[in-house]
């Protein structure tokens, strides 16, 4: 293992480097078995998924674009309050076209069931939802994912991509903070 100043605020791994690579392998070929005649778009959120994103993409050997959107929900506190702002737009047109969205966790459900009903609404096709993390605890709105790697508990997630205040994006595994770093 490389040298890290970040493990010493890990508390816990929830999901392994080698259950990662393992899980989104499978992903990968569920995908490529349901869209590999239909030249799909996937779509990233911003910016969680960069590394999800990344590696099924590569377990995915299909003739396929990519496109990422920024989207940023409101908060009040440590909850989603459900207003969704677009704050990056898709730079192609998605008329007719099969999306795969590629997000890091699906926790209330108001980022992604915001971002279907968008995608919708500029003509896509279809619209096929694959989330890393699935936090159904605290689900508020009525949405699930067609392709989930992991089903995580209610806690504060970091790692492959997750943040907690832009940091330990980089931690290469899912990992729960220690306490007092949210308290420092
Ligand atoms: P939702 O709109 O489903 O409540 O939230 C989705 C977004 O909230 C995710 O894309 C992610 O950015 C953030 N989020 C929710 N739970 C966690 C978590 O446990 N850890 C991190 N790092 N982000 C989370
Ligand atoms: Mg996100």
């Amino acid at each position: 293992m490389a040298k890290s100043n970040l493990e010493q605020d890990i508390l816990k791994v929830l999901v392994t480097e080698e259950e990662l690579t393992k899980r989104v392998n499978e992903l990968g070929e569920e995908l490529f078995d349901k869209f590999a005649d239909k030249n799909p778009i996937f779509v990233g959120v911003l910016k969680g998924c960069f590394i999800f994103m990344a590696d099924l993409v590569r377990a995915t050997q299909i003739k396929s674009e990519l496109e990422f959107i920024g989207l940023s929900s409101y908060n009040s506190g440590t909850s989603s309050s459900g207003v969704v702002e677009i704050t990056r737009d898709l730079q192609k047109d998605i008329t007719d076209r099969h999306v795969i969205v590629v997000e890091d966790i699906l926790d209330s459900g108001n980022t992604l069931s915001f971002l279907k009903k968008l995608l919708e609404a500029k003509g896509a096709a279809s619209v096929t939802i694959v989330t890393l993390l699935d936090k159904p605890a605290r689900r508020e709105k009525a949405i699930t994912a067609d392709y989930a790697g992991f089903v995580v508990p209610d806690e504060f997630v970091v790692g492959y991509g997750l943040d907690y205040d832009q940091q330990y994006r980089n931690v290469p595994y899912i990992g729960v903070l220690k306490p007092e770093v949210y308290t420092k």
